[in-house]
């Protein structure tokens, strides 16, 4: 067997390709991780709000195609850890209800093939291998778990606490975001977290976010089986005579070409590029590209509705660290409207800088700013259903085409009539009542939806199913087409639902893990001893 066949090649280290490779890695199966970017530099830069938002220094520095043919700068990063690096964090679990059929006003929300019960036991691993820091009991539309979460929540700061008192006393039931930093809140001099105001969005230079990169893609390649080649960007892939089996992986790196096989090959590029993979891979058997019998590979593309709504408020906000309130009374439906709308929680805060890249318009008599002084910024997600037509193609010049028409907007212009409502209900315990009649008479909420270029919460282009007609993987993410060829990123959604995905997809990545090691003919108790070999060498480092 040549040098360059491996047992499995993972391609992307992001939420699903990270996560899978710190979990095959104690397999002692010869792995090969490939991952177009680099690590972020570390760098005080990292931090520094003009070139992290502003600059778009981080940003992937391609371009794609919107259905008119006009560029568009994606809001995507391309590093060792993927998205992960600047994500936010906040790390949910689907509801129980969305891996069934649902009824949205704008259409219908399609079941998952698998049950939430299925992915229950994933969920809980990921939770424990993210060290999501959450309270259980506190969200109304939390699906059943098994375990609690490993860390307690990360406490809201006082104007955060003064809003989940308000939200609670106007009968709402405001909860804990569960998110996945390190904080030590009770030993703070030990704590990996600082608690800082540059989190949501930036790279963590202290290495204390949970991001695919320190939690899973540094474990993994501690194993001598495991191999990561960074700058190596993933051209086609090419099948053997029957089209049955992905034979080669052509990759360019440092300017050559070069060539990479494996008895599995995992995608795991991110929703967009990943099916972009796959309909650049087309061949004679796979002439609409690979695994794409169905014609479904970058078809059903959605990234939720989401909105940043700042509230703004005569009593300061000096908030630092702000992700941390949540409210889903309006996940499935209110008495005034039967469905679902969707969820609401926070953007790291906001600072004048970050304003002058998307500028709100100006609240009167506030400068930006003032207005960043003095907002809650909000983030609202409303689920984007299905849509054949929103699509990822390839332009003649090879260039990513992202067709794409919102839907379901009335679910999300209802979601921000419900927090106007909410906000309208707030009393401002500080300045008494009189600041109150102010401070809510001249309410400001510049409410603006995210535009394409943000990408962020890509899913569905490569959906997973039971019918080959009408996906494009089976249950175990395996393509219905090709014996050998898997996608564990966010391509797989069949719908979006409405809360964050990353959660999601490292848990499926863990249960997708577990079918490749049978496969594989990896023997529990291997496993086991390999892990408590790594335990042992950890403890003797
Ligand atoms: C600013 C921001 C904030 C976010 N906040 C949250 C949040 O709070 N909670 C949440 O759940 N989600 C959040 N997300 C979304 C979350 O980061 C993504 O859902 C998640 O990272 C997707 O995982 P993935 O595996 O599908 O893809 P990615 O994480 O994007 O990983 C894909 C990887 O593949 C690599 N790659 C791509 N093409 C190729 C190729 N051809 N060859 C080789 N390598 C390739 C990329 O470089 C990348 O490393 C946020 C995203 C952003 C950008
Ligand atoms: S120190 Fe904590 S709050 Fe700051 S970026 Fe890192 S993980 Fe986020």
């Amino acid at each position: 067997m040549s040098d360059n066949h491996y047992d499995v090649i993972i391609i992307g280290t992001g939420a699903g390709g990270g996560t899978l490779a710190y979990h095959l890695a104690p397999s002692g199966k010869r792995i090969l991780i490939l991952e177009r970017g680099d690590y972020v530099p570390r760098e005080k830069a990292n931090w520094d709000p003009q070139v992290v938002n502003v600059d778009a220094h981080y940003n992937a520095k391609e371009s794609w195609l919107d259905k008119d043919g006009k560029e568009l700068h994606p809001h995507t990063n391309y590093y060792v850890g993927g998205n992960t690096k600047f994500y936010g964090a906040a790390l949910f679990r689907l509801r129980k209800e969305d891996f069934g059929e649902l009824r949205h006003h704008g259409g219908i929300s399609p079941a998952w093939p698998i049950s939430y019960e299925d992915l229950e036991p994933y969920y809980t691993q990921a939770e424990n291998l993210y060290q999501v820091h959450g309270n259980r009991g506190e969200d109304p539309t939390e699906p059943p778990a098994n375990a609690p979460y490993p860390w307690p929540a990360v406490s809201h700061e006082p104007r955060i606490q003064q809003l989940s008192d308000d939200f609670a006393r106007s009968g709402l039931k405001p909860f804990h975001v569960p998110v996945g930093v390190m904080l030590d809140e009770k030993n703070p001099h030990k704590s990996r977290c600082i608690r800082c105001n540059t989190c949501d969005g930036f790279a963590c230079l202290v290495g204390a976010k949970s991001d695919a990169q320190v939690v899973c893609i540094d474990e993994a390649i501690k194993h001598s089986n495991v191999t990561l080649l960074t700058n190596s960007l993933v051209k086609r892939l090419d099948t053997d005579v029957s089209g049955r089996e992905v034979k080669s992986v052509v990759v360019e790196r440092n300017g050559a070409v070069e060539s990479y096989s494996a008895d599995v090959v995992v995608v795991s590029c991110g929703a967009i590029n990943s099916a972009a993979l796959l309909l650049r891979s087309a061949n004679d058997k796979h002439p609409r590209g690979l695994a794409n019998s169905s014609d479904v590979v970058g078809r059903h593309y959605m990234g939720h509705t989401n909105s940043v709504m700042m509230a703004i408020s005569k009593c300061p906000n000096p908030t630092i660290f702000q992700k941390t309130l949540g409210v889903n009374d309006f996940y499935f439906c209110s008495k005034d409207f039967e469905y679902p709308m969707g969820h609401i929680s926070f953007v790291g805060k906001l600072d004048a800088i970050t304003l002058k890249a998307g500028a709100p318009a100006i609240a009167p008599n506030f400068t930006l700013e003032l207005m960043a002084k003095h907002s809650l910024d909000f983030w609202l997600t409303s689920e984007d259903l299905p849509d054949p037509s929103n699509r990822v193609t390839i332009g003649r010049d090879g260039k990513i085409v992202l067709t794409y028409t919102p839907n379901n907007l009335e679910a999300h212009e209802r979601l921000k009539g419900k927090l106007k409502q909410a906000m309208r209900q707030t009393n401002c315990t500080m300045h008494g009542h009189e600041c109150h009649q102010g401070l809510f008479g001249r309410n400001l909420y510049v409410g603006q939806r995210i535009p394409l270029a943000g990408v962020a919460h890509q899913n569905g282009t490569i959906r997973f199913g039971h019918d080959p007609k009408t996906s494009v993987l089976d249950p175990n993410c395996k393509a219905h087409d090709v014996d050998n060829l898997y996608v564990v990123d966010g391509s797989f959604f069949p719908s979006s639902a409405a809360v964050n995905p990353a959660l999601t997809i490292m848990a499926n990545a863990l249960r997708v893990g577990d079918h490749l090691m049978k496969r594989l003919g990896v023997s529990g108790k291997d496993y086991e001893q390999n892990l408590r070999q790594d335990r042992e060498l950890a403890v003797s480092r």
